[in-house]
């Protein structure tokens, strides 16, 4: 087509005759010739339209159109050929060599400490899974998003760059067909296409308010359409914005939270739309509200609809761009060159940089789809790369000023892409050498702080503002970042420009040197303290950096004399008012020196010498390199003036030292009343501190010949003295490179050894005693406090190892060469003076001007300079030693008549009783001057040495007599340590006694109790005496109960008769033992019936106690009170008082009940009669007896209506000899009479296990309760023994006191629990659990034998069985012999019925390779499910060997011979078999048969009972609802029942991290952040804090781990937040507390938040203890005990976790 075309005509055509399909339009665009201009016109003709609906899109109607009739044809046009196949070719021809993942807020990082070349290298999760680090010691860190992923970059890792996925010539790729896989047309195509889009999007993106359309864009005609635009700032508060566009626009409160939020999130929105004026208007309006006194008005634009769809258009482009770019490394290249043109002819920059500059006037939104362009292009092409780095230098100033007085994060700022290229090495190296870098990121410093000048050229930053600051940092952080890697080689460019770099940050430097002067204020009071925080924060900040110039510098000698001699120029012209200032001489000792008057108190003075540091640390340096000597040719001696140098860091000590000494209290007017010679004595001490440290610390390499590795050791030391310490805790105390290294793991364990932590606490670090010889009482890092903790705890110790306690300096390293002389300042007369003076001054009764600590750092410098010349005396021979600190320090010091030498101080220093404490040490120093005394003397004379044997000598006795009188002191220590330790026992003991806590050790208890049964049953010790059931059963046995109630102190016997005393109690719903996790809860109650229970133990009620007993009234006062208490004062809610919650007064477990105590009822039986009765009792007569009773009751009641009782069964029933009164020939016994206040407590804890277990508001006449009080019997029996089994302990014996008391009480407590309701009930209850197992008995409503489980049915039926003794008149109970029938019988049926349960269930699919030995419980086994298998019509496995049924009966039936042992044992106190007291092991099984009377061949039960179970097994086998059952097999319950644990976790914490990072919410798509939390009871991952899953129950909103708790865990929970690895745990809607993780480093501490970022691996032990904290029902309590201790927690919203 022609195309010189009028352009109306062309306009026309493209209107109407646009070719139909992406392929035809494609080829139609290849025919023009202009595509710029042929794009443009497309997108003028489509892009308007598609994005019309501004204020209300379809988003997926709009994405729809955009690809088919935009991006497709686009596709097509570049490839040639069907896009999709093209692109799946792409994508097959080759990996990336960089991954280059952008990182989100939030995500996990890791980096190796190995491997990085500096710490902002980075992996993502993927590429560190795949790559070797994994196994080197990394870090992990949470993104704050903008970064991204290192992989692939060799310049990044000094070994493994990449990545198994990311490794080159993986899959079959060659480097060629990774380099070019695209044809010449492709590419040729791509030049055409990219330029246009860049341009576009530029285009489009660079716009202001008023600007036309471009002429291209303008085809259509101009509609009258404009949108209110609002923009995000981050000053206005988000009520703020809310409130302003609900007056401005007069809209709903939800439409202005609408736009507010996407304003917040996207960076801008349209808030209005319609005519200009109109939008004129709100804008108008939204700036008015917007704005008050402090604030500006908010951002509001007003732009055209066609302005508003391009530019969206353009950001959609952009990611189109960034998707094609990821197939190939020629699209990236053919983009950036794009980018990087100049028009031609145009003064404009190229167009990346126009984006670059325009980006702090951009919308978050756009902001980060511009920055992805920029990664997946640029940064994914280390040529291009080094184009950009060097554009964003060339605008750094600007972009960087920009940034500072914009207002949003640097996260989303282009200039926060400075860390991607300044840490690349090879690129920092070319943008110093080319672009001179150094300079201008200095000087952009220079220009945005001169704000902060004062008239002297110094900052100040008094009144600063601490966000424009915070911005200013990050241009110091760009000077690290440049500097983070030091050149391996040097050019003399790069010599050059760094040089010049260096100036320029002297430059900043010299305004810090003496910023922000001060002077003392006295006489009046201050208002105001300066502000000196903004100057010391940026003293921190530049830290590092001068030590990474002083690195730089140091490369090359050349280079650092003359950084040297510049440095040394700064500092001089930094000096000037020094040196012009007047003179004054000083005169001591006959030295004279002449000096400028200046006194610190009284002119001003600052602590700001970065200037010195600098020129200090390259002093250092050059003596390192052994290049001092070469120093006088850069700085001439003349010039070097020492003097001068030293005198601002000298006047800062001063200040330091008149601080201390609160000479510089911020109240003036209290100087008056000062104590002044206080003052004096602190400020002598300082200056003795000041020369200790300039003579003993060379403790730096340079200084001291020491290495770094010895630094860091004697680091170690110093602070493992004070006390053992965590890993983390010394990390934080050493100082750290550049690369956030502090070289600890080299080295500790030369000094310290780990002692691993137990299941709680933390590991630590303990010092070796070999190391403890280096300890340096004055070691200069340490804080006075320090200091004084450190001197204590090692004097303790060398008292307990009976040492003197004389804490000398450890003998210090040799000095450099540079710094030899220093020693001479120990040796000076000066010196000798000081010390003479401090040491008469002591002497002196009249004289306070001196302290104990004076002394000792006299006694110090004293050894110091002892031990110099020791040191070198042992080095040389004597004549060469010209130190003669010895000779000195034994001179008189002067002529007069009194004169006394250091020595003769000394001695007389030891007689003065005040300073006894530092005896030892000034003996230490008199032996010392032997010491040196006869190493002078060795090599003098021989003669000499019999005198000085003689002394030796002398010394030895005096020495034994001394170490004679401290053993004697010792000993009469340590007896007096001895007595004091009897006390406090006698007073633990007592206090344990007083205060049984809840933990009793467990041996303690199963102690007592043995010894209490041996007292009992030695009389007696008769076969029958264990057995519980049947006619053989044993005696009761009872002890004399006397309690002591907490609340009184006062004691009182348990008994019926008495008021009641009760137990503090916790009743609880529990899925601890569910074989159906997250099976639906009912939310309430209302209609359950809970007298069945289902055999997958779902939803529990559990009832626990902390073991505490009180009187009933005084736990009623007690409660009352705590009502009362809260109701006067706003009182956190600890507990709920409305539903009885209270906290234990003991121990402060939360409790909601009491269990009243009542006692044992004593029952001891005949055996002779028993066995007696056993002929005319059998179980048929039985049967018989109990079905004539009920259907006697039956008669009796059923006048017509009682339906709820079932039919009897007609066998045999017409002409029974069994009548309604036969039950009661085998023995009655009247009733047990409670008293009132027992009644009463039973009625009330009846009531609460009613109210929790069922959800359901109190009701005292419930027909529920007691059904309530069986189940949580049952099921809080099968809890213990659950857990008993599962920590491997024996049945009795090892229960836990609480668990024991707790037992007793429930059990007596459900024996009593009858009396609070009408007899007919229970008996209605008995019947229906009744029909189950009687073979005559069936109701309607009578469960399936697969559809419940039997324990809960033997603990009803045996406790509901006394109601069949119930007469109108009389009020009985049955016989103990009758008693020990029922059971007896009611236990053999329920068994049998649990056998064929267990062997219906058994899982045949199981392998069954091994054969074992055919044994009689084999055979009978086998006959037996022969015989059942008929009734089944052979449903259930034939073939299955008998003895595989055999061992499956008896694993599965134990648990359940377990619980009911335990629930007789605690109904009847009969005395258990030894087996079941002491371990688990073999002989379990029989002793539980012998105890529960029951053949070991259980099978022998069929066969005794045959006849009598015969149609009771066909009747169960017939069940249809039996056979459906069986077929469901996946829910079908098997036995044993699986034991439940947290879920498995990985070892490795990252495999979580992993797993969290692919974590989605299910309910919204936006990528923001979650908070993934990991449910640890069934393994879901939740959406957690987030209002997209939050649910509502009962009305309220709740997040998504509280309900899901609410199924998983019938409201309690255990989670872990994967990204914090913080553990939490919940109970109910509004209680929780934060526990500590499972997962340890190295040194065996936990990481809550990941701050450290060590890896984690999972602690099995502790792993284990919060399993067990959950199957002990105890999370309650430690949730309930946490908030005790740190109500500080409670702001937590728990409700919407
Ligand atoms: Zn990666
Ligand atoms: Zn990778
Ligand atoms: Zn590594
Ligand atoms: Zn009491
Ligand atoms: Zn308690
Ligand atoms: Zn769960
Ligand atoms: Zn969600």
């Amino acid at each position: 087509m022609a195309d010189e075309e009028a352009g109306g005509a062309e306009r026309m055509e493209v209107s109407t005759e646009l070719p139909q399909t992406p392929q035809l339009l494609a080829s139609w665009w290849d025919q023009q010739v202009d595509f710029y201009t042929t794009f443009l016109h497309h997108l003028a003709q489509l892009v308007p339209e598609i994005y019309s609906a501004e204020m209300d899109p379809d988003l997926e109607k709009q994405e729809e159109s955009i690809q088919m009739s935009i991006f497709t044809p686009l596709e097509w046009y570049l490839f040639g050929e069907d896009p999709d196949i093209c692109l799946e070719k792409l994508k097959h021809s080759g990996a990336f060599q960089l991954c280059g993942k952008v990182f989100k807020s939030g995500e996990t990082t890791y980096s190796c400490r190995d491997c990085a070349i500096d710490p902002t290298c980075v992996l993502c999760m993927d590429c560190f899974q795949n790559s070797v680090h994994k196994n080197h010691r990394y870090k992990m860190h949470t993104s704050t998003g903008g970064g991204f992923c290192d992989c692939g970059d060799t310049e990044a890792w000094k070994t493994g760059p990449f990545c198994v996925s990311h490794e080159p010539g993986r899959a079959g790729t060659t480097k060629e067909n990774l380099r070019c896989p695209l044809n010449e047309e492709v590419i040729a195509q791509a030049r055409k296409i990219f330029p246009s889009v860049i341009k576009y999007i530029v285009e489009m993106t660079i716009w202001e308010e008023e600007k036309e359309l471009l002429p291209e864009l303008q085809i259509r005609e101009k509609n009258e359409r404009y949108y209110c635009v609002l923009f995000n700032d981050e000053h206005h508060s988000y009520d703020h914005v809310i409130y302003s566009l609900q007056r401005a626009l007069d809209c709903e409160l939800a439409e202005a939270q609408l736009h507010t939020t996407a304003i917040d999130k996207e960076g801008r929105r349209a808030v209005k739309a319609g005519a200009f004026a109109a939008c004129q208007e709100a804008k108008e309006d939204i700036k008015s509200h917007s704005e008050n006194v402090s604030q500006h008005p908010l951002h509001v634009e007003v732009l055209h609809s066609e302005v508003m769809a391009h530019q969206k258009f353009a950001l959609r482009l952009g990611s189109w761009m960034n998707k094609i770019m990821s197939y190939s490394s020629d699209f990236r290249q053919i983009f950036c060159q794009a980018c990087l043109r100049e028009e031609p002819g145009s003064e404009n920059p190229c167009l990346i940089s126009r984006l670059m500059l325009w980006d702090a006037k951009l919308y978050k939104g756009a902001r980060k789809i511009l920055h992805e362009l920029i990664f997946s292009s640029f940064f994914m092409e280390m040529e291009y790369k080094k184009f950009f780095a060097m554009e964003f230098v060339k605008y750094y100033k600007q972009l960087q000023k920009e940034y500072i007085s914009d207002d949003h994060d640097r996260s989303i700022s282009v200039t926060a892409l400075s860390v991607q290229m300044f840490t690349v090495p090879t690129l920092a190296r070319h943008l110093i050498e080319e672009q001179n870098v150094i300079s201008v990121i200095t000087e952009t410093l220079l220009e945005v702080l001169p704000e902060y000048l004062d008239r002297n050229n110094k900052f100040n930053f008094q009144g600063y503002s601490q966000d424009k600051l915070g911005r200013v940092y990050a241009v110091i952080c760009d000077l690290k970042y440049i500097l983070i890697s030091k050149p391996t080689a040097w050019t003399e460019r790069l010599r050059m420009q760094f040089l010049e770099g260096f100036r320029s940050f002297l430059k900043i430097l010299t305004c810090m040197q003496g910023m922000e002067e001060i002077r003392r204020q006295v006489g009046q009071h201050i208002e105001v303290d300066p502000d000196w925080e903004a100057a010391i924060a940026i003293q921190m900040q530049l830290k590092n950096i001068l030590l990474m110039f002083q690195e730089w510098c140091a490369c090359d000698e050349e280079l650092l004399l003359v950084a040297y001699k510049e440095c040394h120029k700064a500092v001089m012209r930094c000096s000037t008012s020094f040196i012009s200032s007047s003179k004054t001489v000083v005169q001591l000792c006959g030295h004279t020196l002449e000096t400028k008057s200046y006194r610190v108190s009284e002119d001003l003075v600052s602590i700001h010498l970065p200037l010195s540091r600098t020129l200090a640390g390259l002093h250092v340096r050059l003596s390192r390199l052994g290049a001092v000597s070469r120093l006088h040719e850069f700085v001439p001696f003349e010039d070097f003036q020492v003097e001068v140098l030293v005198e601002y860091p000298l006047r800062c000590l001063v200040l330091v030292a008149q601080v201390v000494a609160e000479m510089w209290r911020r109240n003036g007017l209290s100087l008056i009343s000062q104590d002044l010679i206080k003052q004096y004595n602190t400020l002598i001490e300082e200056m003795l501190q000041v020369l200790i440290y300039i003579v003993g610390e060379r403790y730096v390499p340079g200084v001291g010949n020491v290495t770094k590795e010895e630094v860091t050791m004697r680091e170690i030391i110093h602070l493992l003295c004070i006390e053992p310490m965590p890993h983390s805790a010394i990390a934080k105390n050493l100082p750290e490179n550049e690369n956030n290294e502090t070289g600890l793991e080299n080295v500790i364990n030369k000094v310290a050894t780990f002692k691993k932590p137990g299941v709680s606490g933390h590991g630590v670090y303990e010092l070796k005693d070999e190391s403890l010889k280096d300890f340096n009482m004055y070691f200069y890092h340490y804080s006075k406090t320090q200091h004084s903790k450190a001197e204590h705890m090692q004097k303790k110790r060398r008292k307990q190892e009976n040492k003197d306690e004389a804490l000398p300096p450890p003998p210090p390293p040799e000095f450099c060469p540079a710094f030899s002389k220093v020693v001479n300042l120990l040796n000076c007369d000066i010196m000798m003076y000081i010390l003479r003076i401090i040491f008469e001054r002591a002497i002196d009764t009249d004289s306070n001007l001196w302290t104990e600590g004076m002394l000792q750092m006299a006694f110090h410098i004293l050894a110091l300079g002892l031990l110099e010349e020791k040191q070198q005396l042992q080095k040389a021979p004597e004549e060469e030693v010209t130190f003669d600190f010895y000779h000195k320090a034994s001179r008189l010091g002067s002529s007069a008549m009194n004169a006394q030498n250091i020595q003769m101080l000394l001695e007389k220093l030891k007689g003065i009783p005040q300073l006894e404490g530092q005896k030892d040490m000034i003996t230490w120093i008199l032996q010392m001057f032997d010491t040196v005394k006869r190493l002078r003397e060795k090599s003098c004379l021989i003669v000499a040495t019999t005198s000085g044997s003689e002394s030796i000598k002398n010394d030895e006795i005096t020495h034994d007599k001394e170490k004679a009188e401290r053993k004697r002191k010792a000993e009469a220590a340590r007896l007096h340590r001895q007595k004091i330790m009897a006390q406090m026992s006698a007073l633990q003991k007592n206090f344990i006694e007083t205060h049984k806590l809840m933990y009793d050790s467990t041996s303690e208890m199963s102690g007592k109790e043995d010894s209490i049964m041996e007292e009992e049953s030695t009389p007696a010790v008769s076969d029958y005496s264990r057995i519980a059931l049947g006619p053989k059963r044993g005696p009761t046995v009872t002890e004399k109960e006397v309690l002591t109630c907490i609340l009184c102190q006062e004691e009182q016997e348990v008994k019926i008769e008495n008021n009641a005393m009760v137990l503090s109690a916790c009743v609880q719903k529990s899925t601890a033992l569910t074989q159906n996790r997250g099976k639906p809860i009912e939310l309430s109650g209302e209609t359950v019936d809970p007298l069945f229970m289902d055999p997958d133990l779902a939803y529990g009620t559990y009832t626990g106690s902390c073991g505490h007993v009180m009187h009933a009234v005084c736990w009623q006062k007690y409660f009352e009170a705590v009502q009362l208490s809260s109701q006067q004062r706003i009182h956190v809610d600890l507990f709920d008082l409305e539903s009885g919650e209270y906290l234990c007064p003991l121990c402060k477990s939360l409790c909601n009940t009491v269990i009243p105590i009542i006692p044992l009822q004593p029952q001891r039986i005949n055996s002779e009669n028993a066995e007696a009765l056993a002929q005319l009792l059998t179980l048929a007569q039985w049967i018989q007896t109990v079905l004539a009773r009920i259907s006697g009751y039956n008669m009796k009641h059923a006048k017509g209506e009682n339906p709820t009782i079932p039919v009897l069964l007609d066998q045999g029933m017409g002409d029974s000899t069994f009548e309604f009164h036969s039950i009661l020939s085998f023995g009655i016994q009247p009733s047990i009479k409670y008293s009132n206040s027992i009644k009463e407590m039973v009625i009330l804890f009846a009531t609460t296990i009613y109210r929790i277990g069922l959800k359901v508001p109190p009701d005292e006449t419930d027909p529920r309760i007691p059904m309530m009080t069986w189940s949580t019997c049952a099921f809080t029996i099968q809890a213990i023994e659950n857990l008993l089994g599962d920590e491997g302990k024996p049945l009795f014996g090892a229960l836990q006191n609480r668990q024991h008391n707790g037992l007793k009480a429930l059990m007596q407590f459900a024996i009593a629990q009858k009396i609070t309701c009408p007899q007919v009930l229970i008996q209605k209850h008995l019947v229906r659990l009744l029909s189950v197992v009687l073979p005559n008995l069936k109701s309607e409503d009578t469960p399936c034998l697969l559809s419940i489980d039997l324990f809960h049915v033997l603990v009803g039926a045996v406790l509901a069985f006394p109601s069949l003794y119930w007469d109108d008149t009389v009020d009985l109970q049955p016989s103990s012999i009758s008693s020990s029938y029922n059971h007896l019988y009611l236990f053999h049926l329920i068994t049998m019925a649990h056998m064929l349960q267990i062997l219906l269930t058994i899982d045949t699919d199981l392998p069954l390779a091994q054969v074992q030995e055919e044994s009689e419980e084999a055979r009978s086994a086998s006959s037996f499910l022969a015989e059942v298998s008929q009734y089944t019509n052979g449903c259930i496995g034939c073939g299955v060997p008998g003895w595989y049924l055999w061992v499956s009966l008896k694993n599965g039936i134990t648990p359940y011979l377990r619980c009911a042992a335990l629930f007789f044992h605690y109904l009847l106190g009969v005395t258990p078999p030894e087996e079941l007291l002491t371990n688990p092991a073999e002989g379990e099984y029989s002793a539980l048969c012998s105890y529960l009377s029951l053949p070991t061949n259980l099978f022998l039960l069929f066969q005794e009972y045959w006849d009598t179970v015969r149609p009771l097994l066909q009747r169960w086998c017939a069940d249809p609802a039996l056979l459906h059952c069986l077929k469901q097999k996946n829910t079908i319950v098997r036995y044993p029942r699986k034991r439940n644990s947290l879920i498995e976790l990985p070892d490795d914490y990252s495999c979580l991290l992993n797993q969290a990072s692919h974590f989605r919410c299910p309910r919204s798509a936006d990528d923001e952040r979650k908070h993934p939390v990991l449910c640890l009871f069934c393994g879901a991952i939740l959406c957690s804090q987030n209002i997209c899953c939050q649910e509502i129950v009962n009305g309220e909103e709740v997040g998504a781990c509280i309900f899901h708790a609410l199924h998983c865990g019938a409201g309690v929970c255990i989670f872990l937040k994967i990204r914090e690895c913080r553990v939490v745990l919940v109970e109910g809607k509004a209680r929780g507390c934060a526990y500590p993780a499972p997962y340890l480093d190295e040194y065996g501490e936990t990481d809550p938040g990941l701050k450290r970022g060590n890896p984690l691996h999972l602690s099995r032990e502790r792993y284990r203890k919060l399993h067990l904290v959950w199957q002990q029902h105890c999370i309650i309590e430690e949730i309930a005990r946490s908030q005790e201790t740190n109500q500080m927690l409670f702001g937590f919203n728990w409700q919407l976790l």
